[in-house]
């Protein structure tokens, strides 16, 4: 679903990463970690071509980013994006946040994507809040809203940056729940995350970043049993 093959990126003279590579099977959920300013941000950007990168390639469901041929709505519409900070639209209601990309983008009719909103809705149980506008909603609510609004466009890919980092503490279990549901149903998932408790029951595998490198590529039950490299090691003794 999602072929990484020595993906380099510099902003400006700083490389930010160096030789990435990895493959993202169908139904795979991937949690990425690593220290901050490692890197997975901009891995993650790269992969919906949010940003550019200057070396390598990246194939999402078989469409090559950096192709000059490859169209951004479709590539965006493939993989889903949820940021930490939500980014819903403040002067939309949630069921229009939730619609806005398929009407403009898609260009699918009011009526069908209007009762696919109210499905999503319900399925990150907010239903009931349809009309409400962002600023009504918590924290926990919105990042629901915001993966609602990802899975509009019938992705086959959810990319995920620290999804619950923005969020008090009990409003994370929430939004891990929806995206463990997710997983269950065989999205493919790659996903930023220090949740580690997630990581160790939803992930495959994990891919460890560290100075703009994939410094390990192992299962879940591996890295969590230790068999990892050192510096993932330190890491996971670090936050756990
Ligand atoms: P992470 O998500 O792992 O914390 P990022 O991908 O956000 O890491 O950042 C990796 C490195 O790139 C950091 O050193 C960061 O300061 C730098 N960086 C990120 N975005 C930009 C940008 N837009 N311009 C210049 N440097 C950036
Ligand atoms: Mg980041």
């Amino acid at each position: 679903m999602i072929v990484l093959d020595n993906v380099t990126k510099s902003y400006g003279g700083f490389r930010v990463l160096n030789g990435c590579s990895a493959t993202i099977r169908q139904g795979e959920v991937v949690v990425v970690c690593g220290p901050s300013g490692s890197g997975k941000s901009t891995l993650i950007k790269c992969i919906n071509a949010l940003e550019p990168f200057e070396g390598g390639q990246i194939t999402v469901d078989g469409m090559a980013v950096r192709s000059p041929d490859v169209s951004l709505p479709a590539l965006r519409a493939k993989a889903g994006m949820v940021f930490q900070s939500f980014e819903l639209f403040s002067h939309l209601t949630i069921l229009d946040n939730v619609m806005l990309a398929p009407r403009l983008v898609q260009k699918r009719p009011a009526r069908m994507v209007r009762d696919d909103g109210m499905r999503l809705l319900a399925r990150v149980g907010l239903a009931q809040h349809a009309m409400k506008y962002p600023i009504a909603l918590s924290g926990g609510q919105q990042q629901r809203v915001a993966i609602a609004r990802a899975l509009a466009m019938r992705p086959s890919i959810m990319l995920f940056d620290e999804p619950t980092s923005a969020l008090d503490p009990e409003m994370v279990g929430e939004v891990l729940a929806v995206m463990g549901e997710l997983a269950r149903e065989g999205m493919t998932m790659m996903c930023v995350t220090h949740e580690m408790g997630f990581a160790r029951q939803v992930a495959d595998r994990i891919l460890f970043v560290d100075r703009g490198e994939i410094v390990d590529d192992c299962s879940s039950v591996d890295f969590f049993a230790g068999r990892c490299g050192p510096r993932a090691q330190a890491f996971l003794n670090s936050v756990c």
